[in-house]
């Protein structure tokens, strides 16, 4: 049987079969979005000012029908190895504007694109033909971008952020801190948001220097009119005292963790009764 086979060499100990399990794997991820193993979770960013759900992250869930879910830390990486984060960044980018255009109309998505999408001639275009296809307005989608979009070619990239710009949608830096040149590349790109590293928030509480640097990034935010969100709140300690920053948002398990799509209203309408204060 070939499914068979499929397990017993991914699971095999050993280089080549671990090798030979990526080359499965890859090529499983190919045949993914048309067998309908793909879905969206959806988490939600709060608003510290409001105490309500601002934006939803759309994060993308693959079920493999013999392994179960794989981590998209783990297959992010090979669809960008073999270009099929192309079509799966597409579809991703449809799906989120579609839902999002069924949800309250203050409340936006923000979806992650790869480094390699923007390497890619039709971005512009698939976010284009997404706001179409949905009649979501433009100011209701973000776009995550880590640093590493910018990190080659910085001239075609730059104008590909600007053009996505133009369109009205809002861009934010993902993971902030964690690369080499976070500050550069806000000199470089005007961002609407940063996204404040979840390593910097987990040890923020425990370690005088962190919470120092996140409470400098708050401000800069600041200084420079960009908003900032909190990745991986988990506690109250660490809302109440990025509210006390002045930290517009927070994202993270003391909320909710992604939930799928068939649940967000749900969540939406529990969050907004419970507000911040129910953490
Ligand atoms: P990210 O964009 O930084 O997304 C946040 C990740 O942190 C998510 O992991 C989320 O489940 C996790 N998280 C949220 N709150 C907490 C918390 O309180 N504690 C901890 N420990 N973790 C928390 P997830 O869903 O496994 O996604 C991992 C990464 O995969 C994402 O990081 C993003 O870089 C990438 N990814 C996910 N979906 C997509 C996609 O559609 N396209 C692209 N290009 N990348 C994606
Ligand atoms: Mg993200
Ligand atoms: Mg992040
Ligand atoms: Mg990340």
């Amino acid at each position: 049987k070939d499914e068979g086979r499929g397990i017993c060499r991914y699971y095999e100990p050993g280089m080549d079969s671990l090798v030979q399990g990526k080359q499965l794997l890859r090529a499983d991820l190919r045949k993914a979005l048309g067998r309908g193993e793909l879905s969206l979770a959806f988490q939600p960013l709060m608003n510290f000012a409001t105490g309500r759900v601002g934006a939803m992250e759309a994060l993308l869930r693959w079920t493999h029908p013999q392994h179960g879910p794989i981590s998209p830390d783990e297959f992010i990486p090979l669809a960008e190895e073999t270009g099929v984060i192309v079509p799966l960044g597409a579809w991703v980018l449809h799906e989120a504007c579609l839902a999002a255009a069924t949800w309250p109309e203050e409340i936006t998505v923000s979806v992650n694109l790869s480094p390699v999408q923007f390497r890619r001639h039709g971005l512009v275009e698939a976010v284009e033909a997404s706001l179409k296809a949905s009649g979501l307005e433009a100011s209701r989608l973000q776009l995550e971008v880590t640093e590493t979009v910018l990190m080659q070619n910085v001239a075609d990239e730059l104008e590909v952020l600007h053009a996505l710009r133009r369109l009205g949608v809002r861009i934010a830096m993902d993971d902030f801190g964690t690369g080499y040149s976070s500050l550069s590349y806000l000199r470089t790109f005007p961002f609407d948001n940063i996204k404040i590293d979840r390593s910097f928030i987990a040890d923020m509480s425990r370690n005088a220097q962190t919470n120092a640097i996140v409470r400098a990034v708050v401000e800069l935010g600041q200084s420079l009119g960009v908003t900032t969100t909190a990745e991986g709140v988990e506690n109250r300690q660490q809302m109440q005292e990025l509210r006390a920053m002045g930290c517009h948002a927070g994202q993270g398990f003391l909320f909710s963790p992604p939930v799928p799509g068939s649940e967000v209203l749900a969540l939406i309408e529990r969050l907004g009764t419970e507000g911040c204060a129910a953490a």
